[in-house]
């Protein structure tokens, strides 16, 4: 008998279903031949579905993503779609919200072989993960900043609660990464403390659940000085840990180092339910055209196998998410037939049966 994991789908807008659909054919390839399996469930949601509807977040879409195992969303939005105060319609966020999702976990990793922007240093390896999180800060207000005639005010909240949970988060992902040989068990605290009062409160709580992990070095930066060291020094970061704002930019500055969106993958992590998605927008401006790069949409579905093998205890999920990674590694590093965001000529459908036909081979 196979153990079953309901897996709430969401499709999306724009490219979101192009690159979901070689997504979910590589999990259940490789469920055929594991003692596990998954039952996906189509759950309606965003921008064109707003259109057509006048909901954004069905009720039954919500109540599957709460039921399910684990949720593999794509991306939602159309900068053509929005709401009368002019924001644009974004389920994802409310999903972090509704869910507690904390902590928004985005690895930045240039694989071998892979071209990037920056010219790196002999036997530099970038390898480290940003902690976004995700429910609260800067975000805390959407849809609820007040603006008049002549100013405009958003408010920004930083609690205890979810702070320490975020922290012990990131200090347990430190240590794991440490066992694993992939990191020297370092966090570090990016904030704004220098200027804001919430940033030094923040900071005060990340000292105080430093105390708990004796074994892992615990030290802070600054957010300008972050951006900064991400481009000219970025070997150096373990694990980092942030705000929901700056986090929203560091990780498509993270997203540039790795050499594009269309390889950053992602996820949205709380006590119960996560969220796999891939760092990138609906990119209106290729949907259609079956040239959308998969592999952040793939990579973050290895995420979700990791994750999900972890927590029950699944030695063949948590493989299966080592060799997925892998699969994309190989042919990122193989170099050819890649998608034209990654200079070649190669499509989904193509990128998605080379990943496919690795992980088989
Ligand atoms: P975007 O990430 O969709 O696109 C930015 C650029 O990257 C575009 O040129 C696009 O073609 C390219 N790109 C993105 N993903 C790619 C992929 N997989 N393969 C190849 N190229 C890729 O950002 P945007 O244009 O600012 O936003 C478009 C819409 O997506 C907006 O409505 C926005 O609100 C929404 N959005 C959603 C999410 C999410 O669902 N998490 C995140 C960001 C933006």
């Amino acid at each position: 008998m196979k153990t079953k994991f309901d897996i709430a789908v969401f499709d999306g807008d724009g490219i979101g279903p192009e690159i979901m659909r070689p997504t979910v054919d590589i999990l259940g390839a490789l469920a055929d031949a594991r003692s596990y399996d998954f039952v996906f469930t189509d759950c309606p949601a965003g921008a064109a579905h707003f259109a057509q509807t006048g909901e954004s977040l069905p009720q039954a879409s919500m109540d599957a993503a709460r039921r399910s195992d684990g949720i593999l969303l794509s991306a939602m939005g159309l900068p053509s779609v929005r709401y009368d105060d002019g924001t644009e319609i974004s389920p994802q966020i409310e999903l972090r919200k509704a869910l507690t999702l904390f902590a928004g976990v985005r690895p930045v990793r240039v694989f071998p072989g892979q071209r990037t922007p920056l010219n790196m240093r002999q036997g530099r390896e970038v390898d480290f993960i940003l902690i976004r999180e995700s429910t609260e800060g800067l975000f805390y207000s959407q849809g609820n900043g007040e603006v008049t005639q002549d100013e405009a005010r958003e408010t920004l909240l930083i609690t205890r609660d979810i702070s320490e949970k975020l922290f012990k988060f990131a200090f347990k992902l430190a240590a794991d990464r440490k066992a694993k040989g992939r990191g020297r068990g370092r966090v570090t605290c990016v904030d704004k403390a220098n200027v804001f009062r919430a940033f030094a409160f923040f900071r005060e709580i990340f000292d105080g659940i430093a105390q708990d992990f004796p074994d892992l070095a615990a030290d802070h930066a600054y957010v300008d000085a972050t951006a900064l060291w991400m481009v000219q020094k970025p070997w150096d970061f373990d694990v980092l840990v942030t705000e929901n704002m700056f986090g929203d930019i560091l990780s498509d500055l993270g997203a540039g180092l790795m050499g594009g969106l269309g390889v950053a993958p992602s996820a949205d992590i709380g006590l119960n339910n996560a969220v796999f998605q891939p760092c990138h927008g609906s990119a209106p401006d290729i949907a259609g055209q079956g040239s959308a790069n998969p592999m952040a949409m793939i990579l973050s579905a290895a995420m979700m196998l990791d994750w999900l093998g972890t927590k029950h205890d699944n030695v063949e999920m948590m493989e299966d998410g080592a060799r997925l990674q892998r699969a994309v590694e190989d042919v990122i590093s193989q170099g050819e037939g890649l998608t034209p965001d990654l200079g070649g000529t190669g499509t989904t459908q193509s990128i998605g049966a080379a990943i496919k036909a690795k992980l088989l081979s």
